[in-house]
C-alpha cells in the first residue's frame, strides 16, 4: 500500500494540528481496504484557551455520522482529554453513559457526538492517533492461527490486544494493558478480529505508521489466496424472475420492502460457487462492526428463495434466543438477511433503499476477497457468535432502534413511470422517490437520463410504443433494483382539435398506439415482475374525457376510453395474483408541456374567460397540477389504497358532468 501523503498537498490544507488532521483522515479514508463507511477514527490532542483565558488540553476526535474521506475541521468533537483519562480509570461504565459523559466534556456543545473509541484515543499519550479496520490486517486476525500470524508478521513491534468489544471494554482493556509499556518503543497496535492503531506525533507520522503496518500485513498476503473468478465473457445468463422471488421472500422476512443489488461480476459468480461456499459464509463477518450492515451470516439461495429465506429467519430467531439472555430489554431486529450468495449468479444485498444496499455490497466485496486471502493462511475463522450478538445488539444500536426513524410510506418500493420528463409523469416520479421509492423514469425525450441521474432515480429513453425497448426498459428496472412494485402508465399524447369528419388517419392511429396500445404492452411486461412484487399495484393516468367527453377529441376520449377498460379487464384478472389496478381521471392540468402561455390564452378566450378563470373552470373553483395528480398517484400506491382496486378517481375540482 502506497502513501498518499504530498508535502504540497498537505501545505495547502494549512499548518495547525486540526488541518493536518483533516487531511491525513481523508488519506485514510479514501482507502476502502482501510475503511469503509464511516468505520476508523482519528483524532489529535491540542491545547486551546477557553473564553476564561485558560489553557485546555483537548482531544479532537472523529464525531459520530462523519465519514473519513469526507471529514472537514466540524466532524471533529473538542472534548476535554482531563475527563476521558479520567473515565478510563472507571472500571466500568456503559456505554449509554460514556458517550453522556463524552459529550458534557465538550467544549463545543454543537460538535457531533465523539465516536466511543475516543477513551482509547487519550490513553495513546502520542499526538496524533489513527485507527483503520484494514482488510488485510482483519484477514490476518481472522484465522485460527490469528495470534501466530500477527506475531510471525509484526515481532515485537506492535502490541497484540485480543478481541474484545469496541467502546469502553475496549478502551479499558488497553488502559491495564499498558500501564508500563513504553509507548515509543512500538509502532501500533493490532486489535484482533477489528483492525489497527497507529500514532506518531506528526500527522505524516501516524498516517505513514498505518500505511507501514498494512503494507507488512499485504506483503504477507500476497501472492496466497487464490480468487474464484469465471472466466471473461463466460454468460451467467439472466434470471431475473428468480431475482424478484429472492427480493419478495427477503422483504416478506424484513416486513416491508427492500431493494435487492445484485453484483454478477465474475469475482462475485466466482465466489457463489466455491466448493467450501457454506463452510466460508457460516461464520461471521469481516470485522464486528459490519455486522449493523450484513447481518451475522448470508442466506445461501437454491432451488426455492422462498424457503431458503424462511429457514434462514428461523435460524435468526434461534440464533436471537439463545444469546438475548444476558441482556435486559432487547428488541429483536428484524430476521431477514442483508446478503446473499446465489450460486451461480453472484452475490446480493438487500436495503431499504439502494443507498444502504450499496453501503452492504461494499463491505461484501471487500469481505468476500479477505475470506479468500485467508483461507490460504490456514482456514477463515471470524468471531464466535456470542461476541457477534453483543455487537448487533450493542445498546447504542439498540437506542437508535428504539427512537425508531419512521419509514417513508414507499420506502424499499421500486417503481417505473412512463412519460416521465414533463409534466404528470415527472411529477409522479419524483414524489414516489420524495416518499421513499426507487425509480426507473422512462420517456422518449433523451433529456430524461439527465433528469434522473442520481443511484435511485434513473432515466432510460425509451419510446413507449417499441415493445423491445419496453421490455429492455422493465428488465433494467429489475437489474437495477431486484424487482418491481409499481407501474405508471402515464405516457400520452394530447393531440390538436379535430372533428371526426374531418379526422386525420394518421393522427388517430398514433394517437391510439401510444394512448392505448403501449399501454397493454407494458403492463403485459409488467406482470411477471409485479406478480413478485409488494403489495403490487398499476397506476392508468385516464383522463375526464372518459366520463366526460367533449367535441373535436374524438381520439383522445377513445384512447383513454380505451385504456380505462383495459384497467378494468385487468383488475379482474390480477386480483388473484393480488395486483390492484386502478384509474386516475385528471383534468386541466395546466402545468404541463403542451400548454404553453399561449394555448392558454386562446382556449380562455374562446370560453369568454380570463386564464385564471379558465384554470378554476371548476365546482371547486380550484387550480389542478401535477403535483396534486402525483400526490395522488402516491397515494394510490401507498397502504392507504392497499385494498382498492378496479377504482376510478377523478382529480378535476369537481364537474357536474362526472359527478
Ligand atoms: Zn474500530
Amino acid at each position: 500500500m502506497e502513501s498518499l501523503w504530498n508535502d504540497s498537498d498537505a501545505r495547502a490544507y494549512g499548518d495547525d494540528p486540526l488541518s493536518l488532521r483533516v487531511y491525513t483522515s481523508r488519506l485514510l479514508g479514501r482507502d476502502p481496504a482501510l475503511v469503509l463507511h464511516g468505520g476508523g477514527n482519528t483524532s489529535v490532542k491540542a491545547t486551546a484557551t477557553n473564553i476564561f483565558g485558560e489553557s485546555e488540553d483537548l482531544l479532537y476526535v472523529k464525531g459520530s455520522g462523519w465519514d473519513l474521506a469526507t471529514i472537514e475541521a466540524a466532524g471533529f468533537a473538542p472534548v476535554r482529554m482531563k475527563t476521558l483519562l479520567q473515565l478510563a480509570e472507571l472500571p466500568s461504565i456503559s456505554d449509554t453513559d460514556l458517550v453522556k459523559m463524552q459529550r458534557s466534556a465538550m467544549t463545543d456543545p454543537t460538535a457531533p457526538d465523539p465516536s466511543v473509541e475516543a477513551v482509547l484515543h487519550a490513553i495513546i499519550p502520542e499526538k496524533y492517533v489513527d485507527h483503520s479496520h484494514s482488510d488485510a490486517v482483519v484477514a490476518l486476525t481472522n484465522n485460527p492461527h490469528g495470534e501466530d500470524l500477527v506475531q510471525e508478521v509484526y515481532g515485537d513491534r506492535v502490541l497484540v490486544i485480543p478481541y474484545v468489544m469496541p467502546g469502553f471494554i475496549l478502551a479499558r482493556k488497553v488502559y491495564e494493558m499498558t500501564r508500563d509499556v513504553d509507548w515509543s518503543s512500538i509502532e501500533g497496535m493490532i486489535l484482533l478480529n477489528h483492525g489497527v492503531f497507529t500514532w506518531g506525533d506528526t500527522a505524516q507520522e501516524s498516517y505513514e505508521a498505518m500505511i507501514r503496518l498494512v503494507t507488512m500485513a499485504e506483503q504477507h498476503l500476497e501472492g496466497r489466496g487464490s480468487f474464484s473468478r469465471i472466466a471473461a465473457g463466460k454468460s451467467i445468463g439472466d434470471d431475473l424472475i428468480g431475482l424478484s422471488q429472492i427480493r419478495e421472500a427477503v422483504s416478506k422476512a424484513a416486513g416491508g420492502a427492500m431493494i435487492a443489488l445484485l453484483n454478477s461480476s465474475r469475482e462475485a459468480v466466482g465466489f457463489s460457487l466455491k466448493d467450501n461456499l457454506h463452510e466460508l459464509v457460516s461464520q461471521g463477518p469481516l470485522t464486528p462492526d459490519h455486522i449493523i450492515r450484513t447481518k451475522r451470516i448470508p442466506v445461501i439461495i437454491g432451488e426455492n428463495p422462498a424457503e431458503d429465506v424462511q429457514h434462514f429467519a428461523d435460524d435468526y430467531r434461534a440464533y436471537y434466543e439463545r444469546n438475548k439472555s444476558r441482556f435486559q430489554g432487547l428488541v429483536m431486529l428484524d430476521p431477514a438477511p442483508r446478503w446473499a450468495v446465489w450460486p451461480g449468479h453472484g452475490v446480493l444485498t438487500f436495503g431499504s433503499s439502494v443507498k444502504v444496499a450499496s453501503i452492504a455490497m461494499d463491505i461484501i466485496e471487500h469481505t468476500i476477497a479477505a475470506m479468500q486471502w485467508t483461507e490460504a493462511l490456514g482456514g477463515w475463522q471470524a468471531l464466535p457468535e456470542a461476541d457477534l450478538f453483543e455487537v448487533e445488539y450493542w445498546e447504542l444500536e439498540q437506542a437508535k432502534l428504539k427512537k425508531g426513524g419512521k419509514r417513508l410510506p414507499l420506502e424499499g418500493k421500486v417503481a417505473l413511470v412512463t412519460g416521465a420528463n414533463s409534466g404528470i409523469g415527472k411529477a409522479a416520479a419524483i414524489e414516489l422517490g420524495a416518499q421513499g421509492g426507487s425509480i426507473l423514469a422512462i420517456d422518449i425525450n433523451p433529456a430524461c437520463v439527465d433528469t434522473f441521474n442520481t443511484p435511485s432515480m434513473v432515466g432510460v429513453e425509451c419510446d413507449a410504443t417499441k415493445p423491445e425497448m419496453v421490455c429492455a426498459a422493465v428488465e433494467e428496472a429489475i437489474r437495477l433494483f431486484g424487482g418491481l412494485d409499481i407501474l405508471v402508465s402515464n405516457a400520452g399524447i394530447f393531440p390538436g382539435s379535430q372533428r371526426i369528419e374531418e379526422m386525420d388517419a394518421g393522427m388517430w392511429d398514433k394517437t391510439l398506439e401510444l394512448n392505448l396500445t403501449s399501454h397493454q404492452r407494458i403492463i403485459q411486461a409488467c406482470i411477471p415482475f409485479l406478480r413478485h412484487g409488494l403489495d403490487s399495484s398499476i397506476i392508468i393516468i385516464g383522463s375526464k374525457n372518459v366520463p366526460a367527453p367533449g367535441p373535436g377529441q374524438a381520439a383522445y376520449s377513445v384512447s383513454k376510453a380505451g385504456v380505462t377498460q383495459l384497467a378494468r379487464v385487468a383488475a379482474m384478472e390480477l386480483a388473484k395474483d393480488r395486483i390492484r389496478v386502478n384509474v386516475l381521471h385528471p383534468n386541466a392540468v395546466f402545468d404541463t408541456a403542451i400548454w404553453t402561455g399561449e394555448v392558454l390564452e386562446s382556449r380562455a378566450k374562446a370560453y369568454g374567460m380570463t386564464v385564471d378563470q379558465y384554470k378554476r373552470n371548476n365546482l371547486l373553483g380550484v387550480e389542478i397540477t401535477s403535483k396534486d395528480v402525483a400526490a395522488m398517484v402516491a397515494a394510490l400506491a401507498g397502504p392507504a389504497f392497499g385494498k382498492t382496486t378496479g377504482a376510478q378517481i377523478p382529480i378535476d375540482g369537481g364537474n357536474e358532468r362526472v359527478i
